[in-house]
């Protein structure tokens, strides 16, 4: 027997198997939209970190599926019950820790599309539309870069993903064959990145068989960029010891002080050993869309590989990361397998399955596609500023306080700044300091700021990336370390 919330469902008089009515999904879907509004209007209102304790959600939901089928009204109230007081707000107008993001509306409504489309792009065929607009909207964020628009673009689901399949190219480049043979009578393969490269890139050197302890991280100067002298010395003692270099990373807008590596002079050494260079631009790639950020790709269209994360700093809801190749060739020479069942005729045209390894494909072209649509490249990059110049405000705000002091130049929206230390307090102490105060900020869910170590020293960072992030908010953030670390509060207007 059905009850009366799967009758509200699924209608009373339809067979026992199928989906929602098309009455019942309408209202639902309205039920939820008008959800989905109320909880963009008040999210700035909650607690912006989350204050549950570890197993308290899984603990307050049953361990079995529901036997028959809750109404939508359920499913809400557990939502609202449940599930919000339990996150972290990404989308919250305090959220500046790690590196703030949007859910944009234009990419929440691509989101829903693409549900609704429930298209899977393993080949041309099984989409046309989902494999052609990504190529196209990856041409277009080339294009809005400043970054060779020949580049073949492609949509994966993280950074971490990117560097992998591109750095999987490197490696056949390095030792033709490892595709077939695997690694064995290889010599060890040597990859190289800076002392502040994001962990992706050993995680791709373990996935790829390379070795953890076959990454090199390169000391990184005073203002944390890779130092290509000491890059040169170490391929060179690498070759010496009978090792093969295969590939560096440089970093454009490090995760912790945004730090730009130098890549033409990186670039240059890479073309002196015949070494694959990728550029992991995840979170800076897309302040290249306001010209005057351009400076920081400079050297970039001579990279083999790129990676930008519209899903960082162009408003896309997560997962969406680009991957751009100069020779799609490379990568198709790793990936491409194409077993009888997925043998098609459709001549040139590309199918996406034979330059990953994933085979199944959403359609995330299709929120970026909106974001641009609804915002224009004019309207990213004066967003883009409007942050920069909002992280410049809180710069020049510790920079005045005789109480804080920063540690690395603020290129883009992003400011590493620590309490000072006083009297004969060691690093570790004042290390712990900044880490209480930072606590107490974040216990009062108005911000969320995150920490990290520059060259030993343990700092704060705030990082500005929500569309709904404005001056007030900032200003509250710096006015709370101020409070929290029993410095001298600073007069309005200063
Ligand atoms: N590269 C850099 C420079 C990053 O800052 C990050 C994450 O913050 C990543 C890569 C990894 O990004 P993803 O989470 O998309 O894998």
């Amino acid at each position: 027997m059905r009850n009366a919330g799967e009758d509200a469902l699924f209608g009373s008089n339809q067979a026992e198997v199928g989906d929602m009515t098309g009455e019942a999904f309408a209202a639902a879907l309205e039920r939820f939209s008008q959800w989905v509004v109320a909880f963009r209007g008040r999210v700035g209102e909650l607690p912006v970190m989350s204050r549950v304790a570890p197993g308290e959600v899984s603990a307050a939901l049953p361990v079995a599926a529901p036997l028959r089928g809750e109404p939508v009204e359920a499913w809400i109230a557990d939502l609202d019950r449940l599930i919000v007081p339990a996150l972290t707000h990404w989308n919250h107008p305090g959220f500046m820790a790690y590196f703030g993001i949007t859910g944009s509306g234009p990419g929440i409504l691509g989101e829903l599309v693409t549900a609704a489309l429930n298209v899977n792009g393993m080949v041309w065929k099984t989409s046309p539309a989902l494999t052609e607009l990504e190529q196209v909207v990856m041409g277009w964020y080339a294009r809005a870069m400043g970054l060779p628009t020949s580049w073949f673009g492609m949509i994966t689901d993280t950074a971490s993903t990117s560097t992998l399949v591109a750095l999987a190219a490197a490696r056949e480049r390095a030792w033709p064959g490892a595709r077939e043979n695997g690694l064995a009578g290889a010599p060890e393969l040597v990859l190289y990145c800076s002392q502040e490269a994001h962990s992706s890139v050993d995680k791709a050197a373990i996935v790829l068989g390379l070795g953890a302890r076959n990454v090199r991280h390169i000391l990184s100067d005073d203002e944390f960029r890779m130092r290509p002298d000491v890059l040169r010395e170490a391929i060179v003692a690498d070759l010496a010891a009978g090792r093969r270099p295969m590939a560096v990373v440089a970093t454009v807008g490090t995760t912790s002080a945004t730090a730009v590596d130098p890549v033409p002079e990186i670039a240059e050494c890479c073309a002196e050993h015949l070494l694959w260079l990728h550029v992991d631009a995840a979170y800076a790639g897309s302040a290249a869309v306001a010209p005057e950020f351009r400076w920081a790709l400079a050297g970039c269209e001579r990279a083999d590989s790129l990676v930008a994360n519209p899903h960082k700093w162009l408003f896309t809801p997560i997962d969406c990361s680009a991957l751009f190749l100069a020779r799609p060739a490379d990568l198709a020479s790793v990936f491409s397998l194409v077993p009888e069942y997925l043998r098609t005729d459709t001549g040139a045209a590309v199918n996406l399955m034979d330059y990953s390894f994933q085979l199944g494909r959403r359609f995330r072209a299709l929120k970026l596609w909106f974001v641009f649509r609804a915002f224009g490249t004019e309207g990213i990059a004066a967003r883009i500023r409007a942050h920069v110049e909002l992280a410049r405000r809180f710069a020049s705000w510790v920079d005045r306080h005789p109480g804080l002091e920063r540690l690395a130049p603020r290129h883009f929206s992003t400011v590493c700044f620590r309490v000072r230390g006083v009297g004969d307090e060691s690093e570790d102490e004042l290390g712990a300091r900044n880490e209480r105060v930072l606590a107490a900020v974040n216990a009062t869910g108005e911000v969320f700021l995150s920490h990290t170590k520059l060259k030993g020293r343990t700092c704060l960072r705030i990082a500005i990336g929500n569309l709904a992030t404005d001056e007030v908010r900032v200003r509250q953030a710096f006015d709370l370390v101020v409070e929290h670390a029993q410095l001298q509060p600073v007069q309005p207007g200063t």
